[in-house]
């Protein structure tokens, strides 16, 4: 496995086609704006280097029985899912933003599951081209990031209907020794601090999209891919140096848009070919493994509730009862997220290729509250806080000396906390719930992994509404009927 250290050496070592800002940007690792999020991706080596983090962030390969890094594991029971739920919030909890390795992981098991299921109806030989794949991101403890959200274009179209054919990405070349592709993935979390890129299709297709059903994985600097960074709210805070007003000093994440300019992709690289009747599984699977991932906000969550507590201590409100029900309500909704992700987990399934899968009505269903609590805990957070987590001078005016005197005598709360500490905490609320981790915590929430429509959809059509009604009949002493 890699250590922290050893993780940014080697993404510094990538030729990565990146620009923000309308320039090319040459060295992301040490750009102000990006490396905050290569730093939180670096805390998923750091913890597995940790003694009291080895049982949730070190598995065993069933590939080769050696120690990896649980973000490239493939789930072999429960147990696995369980700690998978587990590493979310441990991660959340420790940079306060998204932490970008899961989706990755969470497309290399729904690929194990899927290329398993192809070769069975086709004769085909995906797995052990996947596996061989696997053991390759194992050994070298890799970061991978999972692609599947195309532009869309016209979202009452199909693939091919699209007045432009690269609204979703397609093949448009076969050749003897692999395939070229062309379109985009949009909103690529984690884009350019991934070593590799895994696309999938991003809806179920028809036959007329069967050149639009692709599958492939690719080192993240080939030839031809182009990462526009996408911005967030509050970004350019992060070129003031190290200023408080960045709230989460150390920490942060990052979406770009990924095009994919004619790329060459070998075949041993490739993982779907046409087979556009699996697309639709390998979304759902993908997208229910990946809604299970959202434990990660339940982690963010405690950071919130933690800020929250301190900023009413310091503000002299802690005992108030009011303050102290709206923790509590702060608390329930963020454990009850916690329970959905391991409720999905603990009612998990094994497939046919003996990845576990989790249990996908209840990976749905705890998505959707997603959309809907981490909104409602940032409100309280707000109100908690008060209206100067957004009318606060700059760190800035607080060192000047003309200003400073009058800052820290009247942003002074409890007299025995410093007028600094308050506003650390307020810019950390301020960050989660408006700056630039709000991308991660709030929008995220409503449409990563899917916007809520999606959930209500799978919701629907997985639930057993035949057993509902079975059951009320009999209760009335009517006979069962189907
Ligand atoms: Fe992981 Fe959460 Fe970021 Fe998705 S949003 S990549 S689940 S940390
Ligand atoms: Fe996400």
């Amino acid at each position: 496995m890699m250590t922290a250290a050893q993780y940014e050496e080697s993404i510094r070592k990538l030729n990565l086609q990146v620009y923000m800002f309308g320039k090319r940007v040459e060295n992301p690792v040490d750009n102000p704006i990006i490396r905050p999020s290569m730093q939180a991706v670096a805390k998923t080596y750091e913890l597995a280097e940790r003694r009291e983090h080895e049982d949730i962030m070190i598995a065993s390969s069933h590939l080769t029985g050696k120690k990896i890094n649980r973000f490239t594991h493939i789930h072999q029971s429960l147990e696995d899912l369980i700690k998978k739920s587990k590493m979310g919030r441990l991660l959340g909890r420790e940079t306060g933003c998204c932490f970008q390795r899961c989706v990755g992981m969470d497309a290399l098991n729904a690929l194990s599951i899927t290329t398993f299921n192809i070769d069975q109806k086709h004769k085909t030989s995906y797995y052990n081209r996947f596996v061989k794949y696997l053991e390759y991101v194992q050994n070298n403890d890799l970061v991978c990031d999972g692609a599947m959200t195309d532009p869309k274009g016209d979202r009452s179209l199909a693939p091919h209907q699209q007045s432009d054919p690269d609204m979703y990405l397609h093949i448009v070349e076969e050749r003897k020794d692999g395939i070229v592709v062309r379109g985009a993935k949009a909103h690529q979390t984690g884009a350019v601090n991934s070593h590799e890129i895994i696309v999938m299709p991003t809806i179920a297709m028809s036959e007329q999209d069967k050149d639009y059903a692709v599958t492939f994985s690719l080192p993240s600097d080939t030839r031809g891919i182009v990462y526009i960074m996408g911005r967030q709210s509050c970004d350019t805070r992060k070129l003031e140096g190290e200023t408080m007003d960045r709230g989460n000093v150390l920490f942060g994440g990052h979406e770009a848009l990924v095009v994919f300019d004619n790329v060459f992709v070998p075949w041993e690289r490739v993982f779907m070919f046409r087979e556009y009747e699996f697309a639709g599984e390998l979304v759902e699977n993908f997208a229910s493994y990946h809604r299970q991932s959202y434990a990660c906000k339940v982690g963010v969550g405690d950071v919130l509730i933690g800020a929250t507590q301190l900023i009413a201590e310091y503000n002299g409100a802690g005992k108030a009862s009011h303050v102290k029900d709206k923790i509590i309500e702060m608390n329930h909704l963020n454990e009850t997220l916690y329970c959905g992700c391991i409720a999905c987990a603990s009612e998990g399934s094994r497939k046919p290729s003996g990845t576990f899968l989790v249990n996908t009505l209840l990976a749905n269903v705890h998505k959707q509250n997603i959309t809907r609590f981490p909104y409602e805990i940032g409100r309280l957070a707000q109100d908690i806080a008060g209206g100067l987590m957004v009318t606060m001078p700059s760190e800035q005016d607080l060192k000047a000396p003309e200003t400073g005197k009058w800052i820290k005598k009247y942003l002074q709360g409890r007299a025995d906390i410093p007028a600094e500490e308050r506003m650390r905490i307020l810019r950390l609320i301020e960050n989660i719930t408006l700056g630039t981790a709000a991308v991660g915590y709030l929008t995220e929430s409503m449409h990563g992994a899917g916007s809520p429509q999606a959930q209500r959809i799978m919701i629907s059509r997985t639930v057993n509404m035949k057993e509902k009604r079975k059951a009320a009949r009999k209760l009335v002493g009517l006979e069962e009927k189907d």
